[in-house]
């Protein structure tokens, strides 16, 4: 099969790596020149400079040049192509819509090229961007627009998860497509053939518009599981003397219905997907006159999560942030990535900054370096407060207070580092439940703030 994907970023960077590996020949295209250059060196640091996902790199270096090809001219790998994968950001508008901007520039630029290619054999145009229920008709308008010719269009959303990616795009839990005909899902059945009659892993044939709705579905079950945990669970263990979070969390999860994933609680879930795509489906539903009260209520949940620790802090710790130095580890939205989209840590930094921290001493294994990007000065001054550090420790060193806002491992075992470096009442806020051994820490006067659990130790005044 030939295959062409459109948007070399999380998604279509891993997808095209993993089709090569299965013998398709597969060209990526971006109109990111830059990225494109990076990715076709095989370097492991260029490649993570753009996209850091585990074992990407090694299926790079394995298939370019052979099966993998990378190309900054679209009209030049179109020809003869069996399937285009869309794989283009569909970020959130101001009111939680889906901006399809970037979606729409692409797709008239392919259907413009398509329109005029020599060779009319059938291809399908197949959405792997997460897009709004009825979006293959848009596609499918665009392209008739332009008078595309025996052209199919297709919805195969992505699953995926950071971090684990190319694990996942090898042994996905299920591979959903979405096509109006049986010759379009037959050129699908040969793209994914190993999936196809697979013993465990779900190949779920059906309409472009239950795909897409698929997509959001499972995604809103999840934050909404999440944000469970996080607005009735942790407030339990929050607001009731003598509850145990971990006892609770391992008493109602070992019922077989009930999900171990999503029920421990945290300063809540960020990265590209959970937010926008939820704010999108309450839009979609509005506009059908579905009441959204739910939904809304799981995302205001996880919103208000990931800063809430910064409140209590001052209600019930009685900690003031004014003038004081701040230490703030796990910048990514999780461990094992160096993507920024809806991190936590966004909230918690804004918010410090808003309460008059002097300055913010931040770390993060992979992050360090898009977080630049994200906290930009320019955008605003405050974020000139703060500076980045190479190891945990040095970030702790001479802070008043201590913010851990992602599950990156290291930070497990953080308590002789604090203990070493800093004096107590010092304030530790765990918003990913990360420091075990929290009771040595409140035997020797330290202040602990954990997601789920009382204010422990001494209160500041
Ligand atoms: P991304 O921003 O990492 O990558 C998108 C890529 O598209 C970028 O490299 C960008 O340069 C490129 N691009 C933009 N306009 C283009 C154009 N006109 N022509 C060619 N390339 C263009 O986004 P992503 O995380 O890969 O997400 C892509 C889609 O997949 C989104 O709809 C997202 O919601 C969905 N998705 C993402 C994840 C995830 O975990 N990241 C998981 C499932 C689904």
């Amino acid at each position: 099969m030939k295959i062409v994907v459109l948007g070399t970023g999380y998604v279509g960077l891993v997808h095209a790596a993993v089709c090569s590996e299965y013998g398709h020949e597969v060209i990526a295209y971006d109109n990111d020149v830059a990225k494109l250059e990076a990715f076709a060196t095989g370097q492991a640091r260029e490649i993570a400079n753009h996209v850091n996902e585990p074992g990407l790199d090694s299926v790079i270096r394995e298939t370019i040049d052979r099966y993998l090809y990378f190309s900054t001219d679209l009209k030049a790998i179109i020809e003869g192509t069996d399937a285009v994968f869309m794989c283009l950001p569909t970020p959130p508008n101001l009111d939680g819509s889906t901006n399809l901007t970037f979606y729409d520039a692409a797709a008239e630029h392919l259907a413009a090229l398509l329109a005029a290619r020599k060779d009319k054999r059938r291809i399908v145009v197949v959405n792997k961007s997460t897009v709004p229920i009825g979006s293959a008709r848009h596609l499918e308008n665009i392209l008739k627009s332009h008078g595309v010719e025996n052209a199919g269009v297709a919805s195969n959303p992505e699953f995926l998860a950071e971090g684990t990616a190319v694990a996942q795009a090898r042994r996905p839990d299920r591979v959903v497509v979405g096509c109006d005909c049986e010759e379009d899902f037959n050129i699908l059945r040969r793209v994914y053939s190993q999936f196809v009659n697979h013993v465990r892993i779900k190949y779920l044939e059906t309409t472009p518009e239950t795909a897409e709705a698929i997509k959001y579905v499972a995604n809103t079950v999840l934050l909404t599981y999440i944000s469970f945990w996080n607005g009735v669970g942790a407030k339990i263990g929050e607001k009731i003397p003598n509850v145990n979070i971990n006892d609770l969390r391992i008493g109602v999860t070992s019922d077989e219905r009930i999900s171990t994933w999503g029920s421990f609680v945290s300063n809540g879930a960020g990265g590209s997907c959970f937010g926008k795509d939820i704010a999108s489906l309450i839009n979609q539903l509005r506009k059908v006159n579905v009441s959204t009260k739910m939904l809304e209520a799981s995302y205001e949940v996880n919103e208000y999560q990931k800063v809430y620790l910064v409140d209590r802090a001052i209600t019930e710790a009685g900690f003031k942030f004014n003038n004081k130095t701040v230490t703030v580890l796990g910048l990514a939205f999780k461990k094992h990535t160096n993507d920024m989209r809806d991190a936590s840590s966004i909230k918690v930094i804004e918010s410090l900054l808003g309460k008059g921290a002097a300055k913010i001493k931040a770390y993060d294994p992979l992050a360090n370096e898009s977080a630049k990007c994200e906290f930009d000065p320019s955008k605003n001054i405050l974020f000139d407060k703060i500076e980045y550090f190479d190891t945990a420790k040095d970030a702790i060193a001479g802070s008043d207070a201590l913010f851990i806002s992602s599950d990156c491992e290291e930070f497990r075992g953080l308590s002789r580092t604090i203990e070493e470096l800093a004096r107590p009442p010092y304030l530790i806020m765990d918003g990913r439940r990360m420091i075990p051994d929290y009771a040595d820490l409140m035997d020797k006067q330290y202040t602990y703030l954990a997601v789920g659990a009382m204010v422990m130790g001494p209160v500041h005044n």
